[in-house]
Formats: structure tokens, C-alpha cells, sequence
């Protein structure tokens, strides 16, 4: 297993995180446990802030909330001059209730309830991203009740999709986000929103694709959205404030990923956003960004306890742990891979190889596929590295499993940021 950010193997040969000892962490925390590498969150946000700054481009940078949102990690991220998007009313409701700046809030989504932009609204977020004609009226309603105005951005699909190390452009794309710019659909959404007595159109925003490696889609979309944004400013009295340009960075999953050099990436999309400035003469806009995964990704690792180990012989090894598809859905969901190790065995050989299941009543509920560990026994702490996005955000009941308990390290210190679910609040809601 690679060692990220503050992690280390210490003298007692276990896994060392933020200065604690991951098996002392689960002595006290017990098990499973997510554990937050603190300064690895903060140094993140900075590595995005530094080359933003030096870049001279008026910037802002959001933190995608739906990766991993909680009270302290809202508390960080205002302390990290963050913004935040958000994706629902429960996303908003836990940033505000650590009075998060609401205008440093963004609200996404392509089904925004009534119920949800209403809040929004009264809570005066600071951006909505306009996903269809449908919202717009509908915000326009919202906003015409309340009397005030709202600034929105509009989400375009670019036409180009981007996976790990490939992008596609795609003529018409089929997606349930944003309005196409090749079917006129985009200029039929900004042509209402121009006209719009409450809506105030700040500018665009797009999002091709998460776990990105390279620049190349990103540069494609920079294109197509300029070339578009160069007919608008042609056509119609406006003009470009914000572009908005999504997150998707990718992160180190395992040997097979290449641990992302943001700085480089950033500034190549900066330089071509500055070309494509001066080669269709539009003003540059402000530069947003909205990073999730590349923020709190590897900052998390999830701490188990080995419960059983099962050898079919000639066929696999099964060992057992104490969690499973409940706190980490990615593998079952879309064949994720990780790479784990045994947190007080750090110094032994891994020698052996081993499937990783979870505990729940499901054949699919497997965490790791064919991976080397050290010869394990029951008792043992399994650590799975890069779990701190998409894990506890994505984490359920199914089972009736409480959601883990989630620590986070820093200099010698531990806390608790979430506490485990108890069986009493798994059931609190039923009559
Ligand atoms: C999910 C999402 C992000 C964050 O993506 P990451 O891959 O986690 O960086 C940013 N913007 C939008 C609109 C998203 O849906």
C-alpha cells in the first residue's frame, strides 16, 4: 500500500497516520473507522489556491461537498477559503449549520426541488447552476415570491465525456446534465435567462467527468465553449463573467494511477484559457473551480478488524472483514481497485494473495479483488488507502450496518468528526 500525505510505518512496525497509530486508533475508536488526514485536506486545498493565485486570473475555487460533507470538514473548508457546492437541501442545511457563508455556497443539480431552490433563496446561496428550462421558471417563481434575485451560471454539455486517461466528443451528448450547446438547446436556455427579470446570468459552467487524468478533455471542452461563448458575445448584449470549468481530478488509487500533479495540469488549462482568450477576443472570465475527490480522496483510509479468513482451496482466500459495501459501495458499483495492507503487520512481506469481502449478504460485496497482504489472522487490522471520497458520502444501512465512526488525525490528535451510528438511530424514524 502507498503511504499518503502524513502516513508513515512506525517503530511498532503498524500503520502511523497524522501521528497516530492506526491500531491505538481502533483500541479506541474500535473498528470500522474512517480516518481523515487533516493537513493532507488542507495541503490540497492550497496546492489549488497556489497556482490560482500565481496565475493572475481572479479565481474562486468550491469544494465539492457531495465527495465527503461534514460540520468539520465545512469548518475546514472555510478556513481554507473554499466555497462549496452542493447538490440538495440536506447538503446546504449541513454547511449552514456551521454558518458556512451562503454566498460561498453553489447549488447543482438537475432536479432542484421547489421545496429546495425556496431555501436556497431565503438562505441567499450565491450561485445557482441553471440544468435546464424547467429550473429556470421555476427559480423565476421562487424568486418573484420572496422578491429578490439570485445569480446563476448555466450548465452546458459540452459534447465531450472524459474517463480516467480517455475523453470522447460526442455530437449530441446523452446526458441528464446541463443543456446541449450542438442542439440549440444551450442558446435557447440563455436567451430566457437574459430576459430574466430575477435570474442575473453570470456566466457557464461545465463538468465533463470525474477521476481525469490529462488535460486534453478539458482543453476540447475550453474550445467548444469559447467558440460558443465568442457567437453569444457576437449576438447578444452580454458578457462572459465566469467560467466555470468543474472538478474531475483524478487521484492515486492504487499503482495502476499516477499520483496527479495538479500544479501541472492546472497550469496547462490556465495557459489554454488564456489563449483562447486572446484567439476569440473575449475578455478572460473568473476562473472556478469545483475539485471533490482530488481534495479528500486520499486524505481518507478506512480501518477494519479481520473477522474470518476462509481458504477454498485451488480457487481463493476470502478474508473477512468487519464492514463492507455499506461504507464503501465503489467496488460492487463500478469494479473500483484499492490497495490495503495489514495496519500492525506494516513491515511483513505480502506474500499472500486474497480476495477482501465485506460483511453483508451479498455476493458482490467485495472489497478487494486479488490483492497481496502479509500473512493475515483474525484480529488483524485491514487498512484500505484512498477511501475519503465517495465512501462515507455514499455509505448506507443496507443490513441495518450502523455507518462507521469518522476520526480525524493531526499532529498527534485525534477526534471525532462523525460518531458511529447506533442501532437506536438506525431506527429512530420507524413507527
Ligand atoms: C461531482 C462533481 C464535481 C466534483 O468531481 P470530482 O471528480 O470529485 O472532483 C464537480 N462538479 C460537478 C458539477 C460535479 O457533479
Amino acid at each position: 500500500m502507498k503511504l499518503h500525505g502524513n502516513s508513515i510505518i512506525n517503530e511498532s512496525s503498524h500503520l502511523e497516520i497524522g501521528g497516530m497509530d492506526c491500531v491505538d486508533l481502533t483500541t479506541v475508536y474500535s473498528t470500522p473507522i474512517f480516518v481523515y488526514d487533516e493537513n493532507l485536506i488542507r495541503q490540497q486545498c492550497r496546492r489549488f489556491h497556489k497556482v490560482l493565485s500565481e496565475s493572475g486570473l481572479d479565481y474562486h475555487i468550491s469544494y465539492a461537498s457531495k465527495a465527503f460533507l461534514c460540520k468539520e470538514i465545512v469548518r475546514i473548508m472555510q478556513e481554507e477559503n473554499m466555497g462549496l457546492d452542493v447538490v440538495s437541501q440536506g447538503e446546504m442545511f449541513n454547511a449552514l449549520s456551521v454558518e458556512f457563508d451562503s454566498k460561498s455556497i453553489h447549488f447543482h443539480g438537475n432536479n432542484k426541488t421547489p421545496s429546495e431552490i425556496d431555501y436556497a433563496i431565503k438562505n441567499n446561496i450565491g450561485c445557482f447552476v441553471i440544468d435546464s428550462i424547467d429550473e429556470i421558471y421555476k427559480v423565476e417563481k421562487a424568486c418573484a415570491r420572496a422578491e429578490k434575485s439570485v445569480n446563476c451560471l448555466l450548465r452546458l454539455t459540452p459534447g465531450v465525456e472524459a474517463h480516467t486517461h480517455e475523453f470522447i466528443t460526442t455530437g449530441n451528448e446523452d446526458s441528464k446534465f446541463g443543456m446541449n450547446i450542438d442542439n440549440g438547446e444551450a442558446l435557447k436556455a440563455f436567451k430566457i435567462l437574459i430576459e430574466s427579470e430575477y435570474l442575473n446570468l453570470k456566466g457557464f459552467h461545465f463538468h465533463i467527468g470525474s477521476q481525469i487524468f490529462g488535460t486534453d478533455g478539458t482543453k476540447a471542452a475550453i474550445n467548444k465553449v469559447f467558440d460558443w461563448m465568442s457567437s453569444i458575445e457576437t449576438n447578444y448584449p452580454f458578457k462572459t463573467e465566469v467560467l466555470n470549468i468543474g472538478g474531475g481530478f483524478g487521484i492515486r488509487y492504487t499503482a495502476e494511477d499516477i499520483s496527479y500533479p495538479i500544479e501541472d495540469a492546472l497550469n496547462d488549462i490556465i495557459l489554454h484559457l488564456k489563449e483562447s482568450s486572446v484567439f476569440y477576443s473575449i475578455d478572460m472570465p473568473q476562473l472556478w473551480l469545483e475539485p471533490g475527490r482530488s481534495i479528500v480522496g486520499e486524505a481518507g483510509t478506512t480501518l477494519y478488524t479481520i473477522g474470518t479468513i476462509k481458504e477454498i482451496p485451488g480457487i481463493r482466500t476470502y478474508v473477512s472483514v468487519d464492514g463492507g459495501m455499506t461504507d464503501n459501495i465503489r467496488t460492487s458499483l463500478y469494479g473500483a481497485k484499492y490497495e490495503v495492507a495489514i495496519a500492525n503487520k506494516m513491515n511483513d512481506k505480502a506474500t499472500e494473495l486474497v480476495t477482501i469481502a465485506g460483511k453483508c449478504c451479498e455476493s458482490g460485496d467485495i472489497l478487494a479483488r486479488d490483492v497481496k497482504i502479509p500473512k493475515a489472522e483474525v484480529g488483524d487490522i485491514l487498512a484500505m488507502s484512498c477511501t475519503g471520497a465517495y465512501h462515507y458520502s455514499m455509505a448506507s444501512n443496507y443490513n441495518h450496518m450502523p455507518k462507521p465512526s469518522v476520526i480525524f488525525v493531526k499532529d498527534g490528535q485525534s477526534k471525532v468528526a462523525i460518531k458511529r451510528e447506533s442501532y437506536e438511530d438506525m431506527i429512530k424514524n420507524q413507527v
